[in-house]
């Protein structure tokens, strides 16, 4: 194992936050990758693993109106006033001044909010012209100005783009992504293969969670995706 490797492993190892002793251990194969190995025994039910993601936004595609804040319906109220600076869907003025939404993709958005339309003639919004898909992949590349530390862990992780791009239509089916980022959005500092490498490294490491109910509104299914990242 070469150095880059040896401190690329001690970056994954630092995110574990759980007491005391690891655990797990890393190890590499040429042909699988990263793995994960156990370095002493493990009762049943055990946590073995705590860390925090380094990034999360709503899942890529989703079939109700959900808030960019907060991942949760807006109930039933397609002319939801949304956000007053960006236009994106957002369910309060809670979530509008959060300070995620208003430093990463609020802030992108609002310069460029004259080329997106998110509603249609009644003012309603429409599911499919929000880019739901776009959010958090934004979110990651400003990481590289506003969390540079974050910028490069993230950036440790296992993007097998190759692998990817070797995939059916894959490479294709970011054009859309690339599209609104390069040019809607005038994030024209990123080349197109390094925005390729964050969607394929989330494509890789992320997983995605069901909300649970809570008093603020009902849950959907499946609209928050995790960038947890080993
Ligand atoms: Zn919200
Ligand atoms: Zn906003």
């Amino acid at each position: 194992m070469d150095l880059k490797q040896k401190n690329e492993m001690e970056i994954l190892r630092s995110r574990d936050e759980s007491e005391g002793k690891r655990y797990w251990d890393i190890e590499k194969n040429e042909k699988f990758g990263r793995y994960l190995v156990a370095a002493k025994d493990i009762a049943q039910g055990e946590i073995i693993l705590t860390e925090k993601p380094l990034a999360w936004g709503p899942y890529t595609t989703n079939s109700v109106l959900v808030c960019v804040g907060c991942y949760r319906h807006i109930n039933g109220d397609t002319k939801a006033a949304g956000c007053s600076r960006c236009h994106l869907p957002i369910c309060s003025q809670k979530c509008q001044n959060n300070e995620k939404h208003q430093n990463q993709e609020c802030s992108a958005f609002q310069k460029f909010k004259s080329k997106f339309n998110f509603r249609n003639d009644n003012g309603e919004y429409v599911i499919e012209k929000i880019p739901y898909s776009v959010i958090l992949i934004v979110r990651i590349l400003m990481m590289k100005t506003n969390s540079p530390e974050n910028w490069k862990i993230f950036n440790v992780l296992d993007p097998l783009l190759d692998e990817w791009k070797a995939m059916g239509s894959w490479e294709q089916d970011q054009e859309e992504i690339l599209n609104t980022i390069i040019t809607s959005l005038g994030l024209d500092i990123f080349k197109k293969e390094e925005i390729l490498k964050v969607i394929a490294i989330c494509c890789t490491n992320t997983f995605s969670k069901f909300l649970e109910p809570d008093n603020e509104g009902p849950a959907n299914k499946e609209n928050v995706t995790v960038g947890t990242f080993m």
